[in-house]
């Protein structure tokens, strides 16, 4: 890079408001085994690196400036202590933020995002992947809307109360009469639906019942990569034409076959497509850090995200599509959604 350009990649990188979709970082936050204001060094498992990819510290060097925390309730606490287990993770999310009020705050409108920006903070917003915690009751929606949360995953890849995810192969359904009302519920909150685990009969049935802008917020283009997470164009054009977004991810099975050719220059490839696809209003980020094992090359935790906004001048994008990318549109469908 010619220092001209590696000038204006610093500056647009650092102005840009930087909004991710996805995490899994309170999982390991709950269980203990860290806190989110210390630095993870990296490690190695048998030669390879793991997967730990995010802290406060290392947001805050990549310059996030929003990260979405998803309370992912693990396959053990299913069905009966599902709620317990969400509300752990949002014990681990409100612990994190008393010991880090200098580094964190908790986003429930775009203003908090816009404030933490000027601040220099994280604004951390919480979300649930599947509604198994809600044990088909929308009170227990309306409560975790009270507790911070602004995005909602119908499903991870099992069937639940509200639709089948993507997993359920045999039946793979849409969704059912407490989805659908989940939906109108999550409409009236101004809680983000996210389509990324469903099966697709329920990422139709909520492209066409949602009177908001939806999300898929960790997932890539199907015609790249031929893996069931990903999206088809029919679906990309559902999402774009609701107002939302697909927020590309840096899973490596999602992002090439084989896994092994994933590389930053892939993620950059997905961008181009949706980009080109539905246009530059509808794509975003959704790393999935600490979702997923080992390391992407060039983007090896979130410390790394500069060399993304570098790709994306690489490639000819304007400053302001790159700003775009990198979170204009998520604040746009974040404030839409949730004020
Ligand atoms: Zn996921």
């Amino acid at each position: 890079m010619t220092a001209n350009i590696s000038q204006r990649v610093e500056t647009l990188h650092a102005s840009s408001v930087i909004f991710d979709g996805h995490c899994d970082t309170l999982i390991p936050v709950r269980d203990g085994n860290r806190r989110l204001g210390e630095r993870v060094q990296a490690q190695t498992e048998g030669g390879v690196l793991t997967s730990q990819h995010i802290d406060l510290p290392r947001l805050l060097e990549g310059g996030v400036t929003a990260q979405v925390f998803a309370c992912f309730v693990r396959q053990p606490f299913l069905p009966a202590d599902a709620t317990n287990e969400a509300l752990r993770l949002i014990d681990a999310f409100y612990g994190a933020l008393d010991e880090n009020p200098e580094a964190l705050l908790l986003a429930t409108k775009a203003a908090d995002v816009e404030r933490a920006k000027a601040e220099g903070k994280v604004a951390g917003v919480l979300s649930l992947e599947g509604a198994e915690a809600l044990e088909g009751d929308l009170a227990m929606l309306r409560a975790f809307h009270r507790l911070g949360l602004r995005a909602l995953g119908l499903t991870w890849n099992y069937r639940n109360q509200a639709a089948d995810g993507l997993g359920e192969m045999r039946t793979g359904g849409g969704l059912t009469e407490f989805g659908v009302a989940l939906v109108r519920e999550a409409n009236r909150l101004g809680v983000i639906l996210d389509v990324a685990h469903l099966a697709p009969p329920g990422v139709r049935d909520v492209l066409e019942l949602s009177e908001a802008p939806v999300v898929a917020s960790h997932a890539n283009a199907r015609t790249l990569c031929d893996h069931p997470r990903n999206l088809t164009d029919e679906q990309l054009e559902g999402i774009a034409a609701s107002g939302g977004l697909a927020a590309v991810t840096y899973v490596p099975s999602f992002l090439a076959s084989p896994p092994q050719e994933a590389s930053l220059e892939r993620v950059l490839d997905h961008v181009d497509y949706i980009v080109k696809t539905i246009g530059v209003d509808h794509v975003g980020l959704g790393s999935d850090f600490d979702g997923f094992g080992g390391v992407l090359p060039g983007l090896e935790d979130v410390s790394h995200l500069p060399a993304l906004t570098a790709g994306l001048v690489a490639r000819g994008y304007s400053d302001e599509k790159v700003v775009k990318i990198l979170g204009g549109n998520y604040l746009r469908v974040f404030r839409q959604v949730a004020g």
